[in-house]
């Protein structure tokens, strides 16, 4: 089975977040929903170069928009959930998130529009792509 090789899962509210992630910095997180045998099924994979502990904390913000939330929470009645890992780098991030990216969006369930970016001013290259 696949793995993301990340900690968690953590149910995906404010307080979570707060509790588990006592440092910050680059990152990839998960974000999926724990279904009712205890699987994490991937929704979506992102990352921060500097504060992945903030990007969780958006996307918390964002998911709670009505439709979004529906969306992940309304199949198969599992729980909200995310997974999270800090990274050395914003590079090793990437890295990461590629890989990630690559290994569940092979099975269509991940709700990522476009492939990972690399960092903001970086020409690195995708480790799965090159
Ligand atoms: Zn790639």
């Amino acid at each position: 089975m696949a793995s993301l090789d990340m900690d968690g899962p953590y149910a995906f509210t404010r307080d979570e977040i707060h509790r588990v992630m006592k440092q910050s910095g680059p990152g990839t997180f998960a974000l999926g929903e724990q279904t009712k045998d205890g699987k994490f099924k991937v929704r979506y994979v992102g990352r921060d170069d500097r504060d992945v502990k903030s990007a969780l904390l958006d996307a918390l913000r964002n998911e709670k928009k009505p439709g979004l939330l529906d969306k992940l929470t309304g199949q198969g009645g599992g729980n909200e959930v995310f997974k999270v890992s800090l990274a050395a780098s914003a590079d090793a991030a990437f890295e990461k998130q590629c890989r990630s990216y690559h290994k569940f969006n092979s099975r269509s369930q991940l709700e990522n529009k476009d492939h990972p970016e690399p960092p903001a001013g970086q020409s690195m290259k995708c480790p799965i792509c090159q």
